[in-house]
């Protein structure tokens, strides 16, 4: 059975004094029942880490390099986020893609990078506006799962998640037909590549204006194995909220 996760993406939010909300949803969490995670900035992985200690919540970066070390300024290889504590790291963001022209290509490329430093990667697929009004979002999105995911790509070392461009940080969000709609798409999609069983085994998180109010609705969908949220995960009493609403939803496949 999959583990459900409920995954935090700080984007470029925080600070040290930030670690006072991880404090408290470690207090809030101190034996959850689904995977927890946190993706801050870079900066603060090591101190998350350190603040964490021995308590069940994971931290993730939020991007990598292709590369496992060189001369690129700016950029951090897998395994650096791996030695600062990171057991995650999202790939493919449709920020990453829009604001360094991330291409399919590149986040493969990412993908086999992150695995090779053992870090389980959360690819991140997803229409724009326009494309749905194209009707052309399961096109997208299979051309992105095509492309982004590598061969060795499997259950135990990959999530995929499901953010509709337009739903991320407007408050706006799909209707419960059109994440279902997608999700089984994306299982359609991975049982064709990976196979029946190996394809049962990746988590499908979806992305885009998570919040307290509509977390449990979303979790009730087929094939939602938990949700990657980006402004609610800021604050302790907000994701402590999702966390709950994963814990009590239905068993995943
Ligand atoms: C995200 O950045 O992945 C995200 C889903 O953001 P938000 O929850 O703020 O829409």
């Amino acid at each position: 059975m999959r583990q459900k996760l409920a995954a935090g993406n700080w984007k470029m939010h925080g600070t040290r004094a930030s670690l006072v909300e991880v404090r408290a949803l470690v207090a809030a969490h101190p034996d959850p029942a689904v995977e927890v995670l946190i993706c801050p900035p870079a900066t603060l992985l090591a101190w998350m880490d350190a603040e964490i200690g021995q308590a069940p919540i994971r931290t993730g970066g939020q991007d990598c390099h292709a590369a496992a070390s060189g001369a690129h300024t700016g950029d951090i290889a897998a395994a650096m986020l791996a030695d600062a504590g990171a057991s995650h790291v999202i790939l493919g963001h449709s920020e990453r893609r829009a604001d360094h022209g991330e291409a399919d290509a590149t986040v493969r490329a990412k993908t086999e990078a992150a695995h090779a430093a053992d870090l389980t990667a959360i690819v991140c697929v997803g229409e724009t506006l326009a494309e749905r009004d194209a009707g052309r979002t399961l096109d997208v999105v299979s051309g992105q799962l095509a492309g982004s995911l590598p061969d060795g790509a499997r259950g135990r070392n990959t999530v995929v998640a499901y953010e509709p461009v337009w739903a991320i940080g407007t408050g706006r969000t799909p209707t419960e037909a059109q994440i279902a709609e997608v999700h089984a798409h994306i299982r359609a999609e991975l049982r064709a590549r990976f196979g029946a069983a190996e394809a049962e085994r990746f988590r499908l998180l979806y992305g885009g204006s998570v919040k307290p109010a509509n977390a449990a609705g979303i979790f009730a969908i087929a094939e939602v194995d938990g949700a990657l949220v980006g402004g609610a995960s800021l604050k302790a009493a907000d994701f402590s909220a999702i966390i709950s609403a994963l814990e009590q939803a239905p068993a995943p496949g």
